[in-house]
């Protein structure tokens, strides 16, 4: 059965800070069989899927790696099906939602969108006979298989000078694997849960020669590389990065560290199958 990966977002959280083509902030979705997983949700990604050929209101699944604005745009994705609901014609799925993030940033969330909608006097699901989200917590070492046959784990990483919840996704179906780091800086945890990837998709967010230890919290290309390359990983993409660094040089300094793999420093509209 068909598994695809498309890239709604390679770009940060800014836009406009170099001349050049137009990249959105982060977004993965994993095509299975059919069934779509959305890996973070960031500003009106549901354009983008869209544009993609996908309907949005068939989306019954996000992961969240961590509640950056960048990532996590969750209530206007929410508002969007659940208007649908009531506005649009019926589509299979419209109705529901799953959301998977951070156990520890759930309550935030909900305040938030209880902020949003007052009218509804805290609770979180104001219709339900028409529409329903659940949220799911998640934290390191956590596993479920959420589509038959697709199996998503979460792993913690380090992010926000290591003070905001953050995780990595593998998601794992027909064999293959597909590692999304999220944002984090060089942590032990990466190299237990990138091995074997066939494809590993990493925050490449720090300059060449700009790499650091601990410190805020992104990889460089060097990083990556090395991750990619001792984690024998068949296929990296390079993402979440401004754009300061031309791709040739960032692939070129990904490839000092041995990997010999496929590269590809991630532009919008990139995909993998297998
Ligand atoms: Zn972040
Ligand atoms: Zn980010």
């Amino acid at each position: 059965m068909p598994l695809k990966v498309l890239t709604l977002g390679s770009g940060v959280c800014a836009n406009n800070c170099l001349p050049g083509k137009r990249r959105f902030p982060p977004g993965f979705l994993i095509n299975y069989n059919n069934q779509l997983l959305l890996l973070d949700v960031s500003e009106g990604v549901r354009f983008r899927l869209e544009d993609a050929g996908y309907d949005y209101g068939r989306l019954t699944k996000i992961a969240v790696t961590h509640v950056h604005p960048d990532h996590a745009d969750l209530s206007p994705f929410l508002q969007a099906k659940l208007c649908r609901t009531l506005w649009g014609e019926p589509v299979e799925g419209m109705e529901h939602l799953d959301v998977y993030m951070p156990e520890i940033s759930i309550k935030g969330f909900e305040d938030a969108w209880n902020w949003r909608h007052p009218e509804a006097g805290g609770r979180l699901n104001h219709m339900p006979e028409k529409f329903k989200f659940d949220i799911h917590p998640m934290r390191g070492e956590w596993e479920e298989e959420i589509f038959p046959g697709l199996k998503l784990k979460a792993f913690g990483v380090y992010h926000g000078f290591g003070q905001h919840p953050a995780l990595g996704f593998r998601v794992e179906a027909e064999g293959k694997s597909i590692v999304y780091t999220g944002d984090t800086g060089m942590v032990e945890s990466l190299f237990k849960n990138v091995e074997p990837a066939d494809l590993l998709i990493a925050d490449c967010g720090v300059r060449i020669g700009q790499e650091y230890t601990g410190g805020y919290g992104h990889m460089g290309p060097s990083q990556c590389g090395m991750l990619a390359y001792r984690s024998k990983v068949k296929e990296l993409w390079l993402t979440h990065y401004v754009g300061y660094d031309a791709p040739a040089a960032m692939e070129a300094e990904a490839r000092k560290s041995g990997f010999t793999g496929t590269l590809k420093v991630a532009t919008d509209g990139l995909t993998w199958n297998v």
